[in-house]
């Protein structure tokens, strides 16, 4: 069997054996490409050193991506390609990288440090695939088994737990049963993995196709990672019905922490301003039934993307039904197409307008959110006289107790 592979890739090949190097497509392109799945991308490890590597791509781009680790991004027509070369691990030191890395001549050595089974095959088109752990059959049964002893690999990287997850999780193979029971057994050396690389893993377990038995069965494995009890059993299956969004499965996984404990765990991964805010919208809105009536006011408070979330989120739920998730998403569509005022922008009337009346400093601020607050409630209508009337009242109110008082949560009675 020869499969077809990319120009530049098949290219790469050819000249590191010209050159007299062996060299293989390998890991993950392998795998993908063995179940039929187009591989997002290619690697390719060969016997050539990095400093060989530059003399065979002489003339062509090369980026030093991790040299140091023997690999380098040879640019071939337009495509970026990964050579790395042939390595083999030294000791671990402290449950994640190797103390060294020393490069060999031999596949079966560079495939031997490799964490699963299904992930460590190579390729090439003339001699076909080079699978000496039995990655093969545990592809075509459909297991993610460790290449070697479970203990000893989880012990040396222990962000391969999750990474045993992960590949369970996308792929849907259940974990063999000793690479299974080491994970578990061994979790908590997930305290040794950087919060980035726990929250880059857990993405990904969330993400996939199988999440929900994933979490089901090795919900405490996350837990672990999480530095956080979760009720996976009950869970698991929301987690898994959400649509594959990372704000709504992030969401559905800590919703029972409520806000301050979801906050807690996101600001621990360390994920992005915008992930955490997004994901916390919905925590924090979890119980909201969203109504037509309301629509205008959380459309304000949320913003469409949010409240979009927000409409996903509390259908899979079920505190919306599907007839009444549509209602909602036809009055969101109808108001965004009617220009319907939702922001400070669109409000006619503005700052200059407000502190012609008297208003300063933080009042000005405060008026114009709580005129926002009663359009979008549909108690003012977003016209100019309507809403400098209203403005004044307010400005009296506020004369007459000196103190306004604070700008409450829900933005219903401001002032
Ligand atoms: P993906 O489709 O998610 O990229 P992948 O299998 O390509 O899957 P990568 O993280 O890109 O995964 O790693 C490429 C290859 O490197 C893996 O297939 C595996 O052979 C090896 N590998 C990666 N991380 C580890 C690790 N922590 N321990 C051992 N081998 C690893
Ligand atoms: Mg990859």
């Amino acid at each position: 069997m020869e499969w077809k592979l990319p120009a530049a890739v098949a290219e790469a090949l050819r000249r590191l054996n010209d050159a007299g190097y062996a060299a293989y497509i390998v890991g993950g392109c392998v795998r993908d490409r063995a179940m039929g799945i187009p591989p997002h991308d290619w690697d390719i490890c060969t016997a050539a050193a990095p400093d060989d590597m530059k003399k065979v791509f002489q003339g062509e781009r090369t980026i030093e991506t991790g040299v140091r680790h023997g690999t380098l991004t040879v640019v071939l027509g337009d495509e970026p390609l990964e050579i790395t070369a042939f390595r083999r691990d030294g000791d671990y030191r402290d449950g994640r990288h190797p103390e060294s890395v020393r490069f060999t001549s031999s596949i079966e050595e560079d495939l031997s440090r490799r964490d699963f089974t299904v992930n460590a095959m190579a390729y090439h088109p003339e001699e076909g695939i080079v699978d000496p752990f039995g990655g093969m059959d545990d592809l075509k049964r459909g297991i993610i088994r460790c290449v070697g002893a479970p203990e000893k690999r989880f012990g040396e990287d222990a962000l391969r737990i999750l990474r045993a997850l992960r590949f369970s999780a996308r792929l849907g193979f259940p974990i063999e049963e000793n690479t299974a029971r080491a994970l578990v057994t061994m979790k908590n050396r997930l305290s040794l993995i950087s919060r980035e690389r726990i929250a880059a893993e857990t993405e990904g377990i969330l993400l996939g196709d199988h999440a929900a038995d994933v979490l089901t069965q090795y919900g405490g494995v996350l837990s672990a990672a999480l530095e956080t009890e979760i009720p996976w059993s009950a869970v698991a299956p929301i987690v898994g019905g959400m649509p594959k969004k990372l704000p709504l499965r992030l969401a559905a996984a800590l919703a029972s922490l409520g806000t301050d404990g979801a906050e807690k765990v996101l600001r621990g991964l360390k994920v992005s301003r915008k992930l955490e805010e997004d994901t916390l919208t919905l925590v924090t809105w979890q119980d909201t039934v969203v109504t037509p009536d309301a629509m205008q006011y959380l459309l304000m408070r949320l913003g469409e993307e949010n409240l979009r979330n927000l409409l996903d989120f509390s259908k899979v739920l079920g505190k919306l039904t599907e007839e009444a998730e549509k209602a909602a998403s036809e009055c969101l569509d109808k108001l965004l197409s009617e220009n319907a005022c939702h922001t400070l922008a669109q409000l006619a009337v503005h700052g200059d307008d407000v502190a012609a009346l008297g208003a300063k400093g933080r009042e000005i601020g405060e008026i114009l959110q709580a005129l926002l607050n009663r359009v979008t409630l549909g108690k003012l209508p977003n016209q100019k006289d309507a809403l400098l009337r209203e403005a004044a009242r307010l400005m009296n109110e506020i004369k007459k107790t000196s103190k306004p008082q604070k700008h409450k949560t829900e933005g219903i009675e401001i002032l």
